[in-house]
């Protein structure tokens, strides 16, 4: 059996509320105080191969970047496991590879003010090894050239440059550690426009070029559709569908992925096809008390009995897509 290049085993993640000073007051006093766990992310099984770029959709709130940062290490799943090529991205809750990078909505928040643009780059580099001190000026003018900024910027500020420099400096920090895979947490959702536009063919070139293997977390469907091999659609802290991009756009098949499509302005996903607006009726519920059965059931247009009951499983579909619902696996059998 192959092994994936990254694997992520059943994983989930609950957060713990913390009490405040007044709950546990009142808890100490006799009171009931509600203190249930937040479900971000619930037995996700998802692959990548190595060169692949898997986009993750879903609304905000659907535990899509709390997924992200599991795959990335940075966060540890309250069960489940991460690995690439077989080896533990984790081990006791802290991660234990650099093969993995991530690059972050806010490339200002995760670029420290106090330091040269050089030393942010080359700091991860020299502390692992993948660069001597000496030769870190040199290593650094190389990835900052590969990103299309000056290799004399690493002498400055991240407050000397735009949103769109600044977030090439982030992927160059990122590469700088010759990752296998990235983790891109909405990296061009801050931006303008036509900035996002030269971020994404950055993207593709590096793909092109270094064979980088990427998740591609983003909300912005026509992002995703215009860079990602794959798409997994996330709802609640579930994925509900998985597969080859085009095929997910073109001829979707969960109730929500159907509805997140409709309600892009179809000239977004489709060079030839006329504007069109729906809106996914009622509001994404709250992960502190999910529905039971499936937690789309209050939304969704076609729900039967079985969806209020039982959680659907991710089953396979037609065309190397996977799907999580009950009404989709009776069409499937009739
Ligand atoms: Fe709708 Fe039921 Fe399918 Fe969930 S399982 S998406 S509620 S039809």
């Amino acid at each position: 059996m192959t092994v994936p290049f990254l694997a992520l085993d059943a994983v989930s993640r609950r957060f713990d509320p913390r009490l405040t000073l007044g709950d546990r007051i009142a808890a100490r006093l006799g009171a009931t105080v509600e203190d249930r766990p937040v479900r971000a992310v619930t037995e996700v099984s998802l692959s990548i191969e190595r060169g692949e770029t898997l986009g993750l959709v879903g609304e905000s709130g659907c535990g899509k970047s709390t997924l992200g940062r599991i795959a990335a290490g940075i966060l540890a799943p309250s069960a489940g496991a991460v690995r690439i090529d077989g080896q533990p991205v984790l081990e006791n809750g802290r991660k234990v590879t650099t093969r993995v990078q991530t690059v972050f909505q806010d490339p200002f928040a995760s670029l420290d003010p106090r330091m040269r643009i050089g030393d942010i780059v080359a700091e991860g580099p020299i502390a692992h090894g993948l660069v001597t001190r000496a030769g870190a000026p040199d290593y650094v003018r190389g990835w900052l050239a590969r990103v299309g900024l000056e290799p004399g910027f690493a002498e400055r500020y991240p407050h000397q440059f735009s949103g769109g420099q600044r977030q090439r400096v982030a992927i160059a920090r990122a590469l700088a550690m010759q990752p296998d895979l990235l983790v891109c947490d909405e990296p061009v959702a801050s931006l303008d426009v036509s900035i996002q536009a030269q971020i994404i063919n950055l993207f593709l070139e590096l793909r092109r070029d270094l064979g980088i293997t990427c998740l591609f977390i983003s909300h912005d469907l026509g992002v995703v559709r215009h860079i990602c091999d794959r798409v997994a659609i996330m709802y609640l802290g579930r994925i509900v569908e998985l597969g080859p991009t085009e095929s997910i756009y073109r001829d979707p098949r969960h109730p929500y992925t159907r509805a997140l499509l409709d309600s892009v302005p179809r000239l977004v996903l489709d060079d030839d096809a006329l504007v069109e607006f729906n809106t996914i009726t009622g509001e994404i519920p709250s992960p502190l008390a999910p529905p039971p059965g499936c937690s789309f059931h209050p939304r969704c247009p076609v729900a039967v009995e079985a969806c209020r009951r039982d959680v659907p499983a991710l089953l396979d579909d037609i065309a190397d897509t996977r799907v999580a619902c009950h009404v989709r696996a009776m069409e499937r059998e009739a």
